[in-house]
């Protein structure tokens, strides 16, 4: 509604009430306008209104949405069904153009918008996260491995005779992959035990670079957020052997913008050393639908030629998303998810900690790790190493997911390449153990319900007589009185949350 169409309005219903509508609609429009002109993420979540607002009068900037308009080319952001139009709140030209994933399009204006604001948005917020000194930042329509795989081809122009990527070794495929696929070899650095805790070994990076040279290198690779005993790479000192010797650094943030930790150590690791990129998740970091990255960087024509990179135009949804999310939860209401996390994760650390001794078991001492704890399951493999895995399983029909068990001695191939230990990050851990993440958007119920059914399946696997139940059990079958119980336990959380609602009808 324009002042035109409000003073039309008034004809029809008393000026004065018309009025009062014109006000409420300013201040939607005055949120709108500083989002436009600061670019930053507002402090206060917007109402859902505010946001369909917006995104409304997006979508009527694009031309799929011209009433007048005749389209004759081969992409007019026609779309079949209403249901898809909708989902994507009709903004159907995605994002970029055929030579660069960050190009505006002169058919889609508001699209062109919602691009651009939802980088400078996220550069924010990266920056609120702890990487303060971050100049710029890209959203990319692929998760983190792909994401990574798009940085390595980047600087396989620039450095020509790069063959090698050294990277310090994580169990995690979709990061041996990311090299793979961008058709570098990549060179394994093993990592030290210190005490609990696998850590980056620094001394044989160095000498690998110089056995390698330099210039045969394309990249040191390193790692934030990973999975404990592993913990996040020595960034700082990666960061310093990179700038010796001249050789760039990509960093693996995938859950990273989470833990004020990783974040510090990228910020660190750019102050004293070499970061050339950081890449992160946005599914990981901001309860999102799987799909899309942040690029993060220092250099902006480097940013640049990393979106320059990627050929042709993309899905714009991932950029929506997370606009969508972070709009309606504020900068107020993302830190306290932060706060949140990080108080579950003392929780979950001291609980941990009581049931691995309650077991006979210890809770690993991995502070390195920001999110991720780890228990060791020594007696639970003393049994066999098949109790392990079947432990894994137990939980699994338990209906826990994200715990994960790693048994000694398991071997994998990856694109053939051998690794011994795979999934505990070294090719002989000490011990079998089991890990758990305290991730953004984790609740309490989460952990108590997780430990509850832990201290379970321990008992099971001891042969021990679960409470309540004649005969010892130890099976991967849910059964009727699993079911039963997992039922109940739904029930009470139901009850403690309708309890906790105040009662309106009073
Ligand atoms: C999730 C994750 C990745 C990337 O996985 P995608 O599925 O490509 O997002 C890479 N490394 C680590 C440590 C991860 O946790």
């Amino acid at each position: 509604m324009n002042a035109e169409n409000f003073s039309a309005g008034e004809q029809l219903v008393t000026p004065a009430y018309v009025r009062q509508g014109r006000q409420a609609r300013r201040t939607h429009e005055q949120l709108v306008r500083l989002l436009l002109e600061k670019g930053k993420c507002p402090q206060d979540a917007w109402d859902e209104s505010t946001i369909e607002l917006f995104l409304h009068e997006l979508a009527v900037m694009d031309s799929n949405n011209f009433l007048g308009n005749c389209g004759v080319g081969e992409r007019e952001g026609r779309v079949a069904s209403g249901m898809v139009s909708r989902r994507h709140y009709r903004l159907m030209h995605g994002i970029g153009r055929s030579g660069d994933v960050s190009a505006i399009q002169p058919k889609a204006a508001g699209s062109s918008i919602l691009n651009k604001l939802t980088n400078s948005v996220m550069l924010d917020i990266i920056k609120m996260a702890g990487v303060r000194s971050a100049t710029s930042c890209f959203v990319v329509p692929m998760a983190t491995g792909m994401s990574l795989t798009l940085c390595f081809l980047t600087l396989r122009h620039k450095r020509p005779k790069a063959k090698y990527i050294i990277w310090p070794r994580i169990d995690q495929k979709s990061c041996f992959k990311s090299m793979i696929t961008a058709g570098f070899e990549p060179v394994v650095i093993e990592n030290v035990l210190e005490g609990d805790e696998l850590r980056t070994d620094l001394n044989a990076v160095e000498v690998q670079i110089q056995e390698l040279g330099a210039d045969s290198i394309l990249c040191v690779h390193s790692t934030t957020s990973c999975f404990a005993p592993r913990v996040p790479d020595r960034l700082e000192e990666l960061a310093v052997i990179c700038a010796k010797y001249d050789i760039p650094h990509i960093v693996n943030n995938a859950y990273g913008v989470q833990s004020s930790k990783c974040m510090h150590l990228i910020q660190q690791g750019a102050r004293v050393g070499r970061i050339d990129a950081f890449v992160q998740s946005l599914d990981k970091n901001f309860m999102v639908p799987v799909g899309g990255a942040v690029v993060a960087g220092f250099n902006e024509s480097f940013l640049q030629e990393i979106s320059k990179m990627y050929p042709g135009r993309a899905s714009a949804s991932p950029s929506l998303d997370v606009l969508i999310t972070v709009l309606s939860l504020g900068a107020s209401g993302y830190k306290n998810l932060l706060q949140e996390r990080k108080e579950m994760f003392v929780y979950l650390s001291n609980e941990l900690k009581k049931l691995a001794e309650g077991n006979n078991e210890r809770l690993l001492d991995t502070s390195h790790n920001p999110i991720s704890l780890a228990m060791s399951l020594r007696n639970v493999n003393e049994q066999s190493g098949a109790a392990v895995t079947q432990l894994g399983s137990m939980l699994f029909t338990r209906q826990v997911s994200g715990a994960r068990v790693v048994p000694l001695g398991t071997s994998q191939s990856i694109n053939g390449y051998d690794f011994k230990g795979f999934t505990s990050h070294c090719n002989n851990y000490p011990c079998a153990y089991l890990i758990a993440a305290s991730a953004i958007g984790i609740k309490m119920q989460d952990v108590d319900l997780f430990i509850k059914r832990l201290d379970k399946c321990l008992r099971l696997c001891r042969n021990e007589k679960p409470l309540g139940e004649d005969q010892p059990r130890c099976t991967e079958q849910t059964t009727e009185a699993e079911v039963a119980e997992l039922t109940r336990e739904l029930g009470d959380i139901l009850q403690v949350e309708t309890a906790a609602q105040p009662d309106i009808s009073k």
